[in-house]
């Protein structure tokens, strides 16, 4: 493997060095609970690596594939006793992987098509506004049950399985640039819309957006963001990271400051409600490391960044906020519901709890509203199979690993599944259906907003 300018260096040997070949890893990875041998385990892409870096195995198409079956998820991180960073491991390996030679031409043109689409909302609006007439309706149910959908290809029907109901708010970002705090302000934060939640969920953002200003947050939303660059970060896209970087940047920059149009004060914190962009948002230092231009801003950018609960729990629910929250709703938060306990089943989103060592938070959030229940899967840590565009590059392998998670949260008995991350959130509410289970899927921020309108909060 060799190392271009734009390129970090391939894994060293050394990098690999800490690995004692245990195998702990093995039953938390979700490529490996899937295929089932030992190359696409984390100790059987280590052992390549090792391999690779002593000169004894070369990077060809196949052993490439291993690496592509590896999800990301960081599973084995939390579960290594021996301190190996998986995680830097394959960040380090993702940009050996797009060598052209590695993938077939079928391959690098569903990612390319991927890559200038996913990361900019204006061309996904502009794909996605014909498919209004199409997506949620009987049509689409009609497509899906007469096969028709599978003449698409894997690829193809797997875009189409996840594609959600598109709602009128998703073609325009209708927040205004600031918004301010109700009652007396407590913080002012900058919030990432992120790119593909603002188009298939965005009543999550408004829900965010809704809560933080209810606890007497200014929040403050530059207009001009665009994708923070996840999607391509996740995949070793590298300079196309690097430009959706700076870009989201200077889309904060433009706002804030002295005499610009959000005002002179500085943000206490930048904020996201999407923990895969809140994963790569943490990043920006060492994403734009090498960039002499970029690496303080860079720097500077990534230590303001929290996830909205982390913020959320740190600040602590305001009193006027927590004494207005009511019971919940059964399903979509409208129609009331006799059952108490409202038994909710929360689901831990890899770059979330792996990624970002936040399990604790959402869940503390989620016990203040009155009467919720919260219930645990067997296993919590293991991949929804979404995993970025996984789902789309390696749809069987991500089908089995979102009926095993819809299968493990349906198992809990609760009546609605919180999740945290957009690309779980369309994963699960995908087979939790295919499987027959109605339970609903929204954001913890959802249920928090909608528990404090349930007790008259008004925004
Ligand atoms: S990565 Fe860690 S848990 Fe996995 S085999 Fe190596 S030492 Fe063991
Ligand atoms: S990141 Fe996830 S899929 Fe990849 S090796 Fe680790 S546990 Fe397995």
């Amino acid at each position: 493997m060799s190392a271009s300018a734009s390129q970090p260096p391939a894994p060293t040997a050394s990098a690999t060095d800490p690995c004692v070949h245990c195998g702990f890893c093995l039953p938390t990875c979700a490529s490996y609970r899937v295929l089932g041998t030992e190359m696409d385990s984390p100790r059987g892409r280590i052992h390549a690596l090792k391999a690779i870096a002593a000169g004894e195995l070369t990077l060809d198409a196949t052993v490439a594939s291993h690496f592509d079956s590896c999800l990301g998820c960081f599973a084995c991180v939390t579960a290594c006793p021996s301190g190996v960073r998986y995680d830097q491991l394959i960040e380090a390996t993702r940009p050996q992987l797009n060598a052209p030679e590695l993938r077939s031409p079928a391959q690098r043109a569903l990612r390319r098509l991927l890559f200038a689409l996913l990361p900019y909302p204006q061309r996904l609006r502009a794909l996605l506004a014909p498919l209004r007439a199409y997506a949620g309706t009987p049509l689409q149910g009609l497509a899906r049950r007469s096969g028709l959908t599978r003449l698409f290809g894997p690829q193809l029907e797997a875009m189409e399985r996840l594609l959600p109901p598109l709602a009128p708010e998703a073609f325009s970002d209708s927040f205004p640039l600031v918004v301010p705090a109700q009652g007396s302000k407590r913080a002012r934060v900058g919030l990432l819309l992120g790119c593909v939640q603002r188009l298939f969920d965005p009543q999550v953002n408004a829900a965010a957006v809704a809560v933080l200003s209810a606890n007497g947050v200014e929040v403050v939303i530059p207009p001009q963001q665009g994708c923070c660059g996840a999607v391509t970060h996740h995949q070793g896209e590298l300079p196309q990271t690097r430009q959706l970087a700076t870009a989201v940047i200077d889309s904060f920059a433009a706002v804030v400051g002295p005499g610009r149009p959000a005002g002179d004060a500085p943000l206490d914190a930048v904020l996201v409600a999407a923990s895969g962009c809140g994963h790569t948002l943490k990043h920006y230092d060492a994403i734009l490391a090498a960039d002499p231009a970029w690496a303080e801003r860079g720097s500077a950018f990534a230590s303001q960044v929290l996830d909205v609960h982390q913020f959320l729990q740190g600040l602590g629910l305001s009193e006027a906020f927590s004494a207005q929250l009511a019971p919940l709703s059964h399903a979509d938060g409208t129609a009331a519901t006799a059952e108490r306990p409202l038994a909710v089943a929360y689901h831990d989103a890899c770059h979330m709890l792996h990624g970002q060592g936040i399990s604790a938070e959402p869940r503390s959030l989620l016990r203040r509203i009155p009467h919720l229940l919260l219930r645990e899967a067997s296993e919590a840590g293991v991949c929804c199979g979404s995993a970025g565009i996984y789902n789309l590059v390696q749809p069987d392998e991500a089908a089995e690993l979102g009926r095993i998670k819809a299968a493990d949260l349906s198992g809990t008995g609760a009546a609605l599944v919180a999740s945290a991350n957009i690309g779980c959130t369309l994963q699960i509410r995908r087979h939790l259906e295919e499987g027959g289970h109605p339970q609903p899927v929204l954001h913890p921020l959802q249920l928090l907003e909608r528990s404090w309108r349930a007790g008259g909060g008004q925004g």
